[in-house]
């Protein structure tokens, strides 16, 4: 084993083993969490060094570079790829095409391209919802910090929901960058409850997943109801550089 997938090896199984920890603390199965090994601005390198290692989820920011990543990794090894960033719409049929999940859909004209996409490619994409818990206006993401407005949510997302080749599968969060963990925790619970209520609006849709959770708060959000959690520099190190902005 080289030094590099030695040393992310190390990394992967005290993430998980801090994954199990959080969860056993709160009475929830570890197995219930999932972790995607956030390899956006790494190196093809890194990615294969990663799976090696033994990460099963990829999570990507950037469509190009992850579905150039994907590409060169066909064959390697069973893995899914998860698209965790704001997808331009003209970016639209590359997510469709290649992605196992999207966490990322924030807004209604990026979905039914997508579905549209879908629907050529003959594939269907399971995605999570995406909303911005904390107000800035930088975030993509629905604005959601308001419960009281969240009955106003509810007309674009039935019309998401009836997208015949997007399989809504729950919510996703990225908190504001804060100091700590106990600083993202009432952003963790916020979604929690936006989840409960979703559920009771649309009772018949999957909203089970909870992505939430990087490498400063992953444990926090499994103690808070996570169901997959995004960590990259905990795992595979600093980012190296960008191939797209
Ligand atoms: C980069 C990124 C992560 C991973 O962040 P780390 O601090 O490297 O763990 C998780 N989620 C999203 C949406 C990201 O953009």
């Amino acid at each position: 084993m080289s030094e590099l997938v030695e040393s992310i090896r190390e990394r992967y199984l005290s993430t998980l083993e801090k994954i199990a920890g959080a969860a056993n603390h709160v009475g929830r199965n570890p197995e219930s969490v999932k972790l995607v090994v956030v390899t956006k601005s790494q190196p093809v390198e890194v990615v294969r060094a990663a799976i090696e290692a033994g990460a099963r989820i990829l999570g990507e920011n950037y469509p190009e570079e992850g579905v150039t990543k994907l590409q060169s990794m066909a064959g390697v090894s069973a893995v899914e790829w998860h698209m965790i960033g704001h997808v331009q719409s003209r970016k639209a049929q590359l997510v469709a095409g290649n992605f196992n999940l999207l966490h990322s859909l924030d807004n209604l004209k990026l979905a039914k391209r997508l579905d549209r996409f879908c629907a050529e490619a003959g594939r269907s994409l399971p995605t999570l919802l995406e909303f911005n818990l904390g107000g800035e206006d930088s975030k993509s993401g629905w604005h959601a910090w308001d419960e009281s407005q969240w009955p106003s949510l509810l007309g674009e997302l039935s019309s998401i929901i009836a997208l015949p080749n997007l399989q809504v599968r729950g919510l996703m969060v990225m908190p504001p960058l804060g100091a700590d963990a106990e600083f993202s925790r009432p952003y963790f619970q916020k979604l929690k409850r936006l989840q409960e209520y979703l559920v009771s609006q649309f009772p018949r849709v999957d909203f089970s997943e909870l992505s939430m959770g990087t490498s400063a708060d992953f444990e926090a959000a499994v103690q808070e109801g996570a169901t997959l959690v995004r960590v990259g520099t905990a795992i595979v190190g600093a980012r190296q550089y960008k191939t797209e902005v």
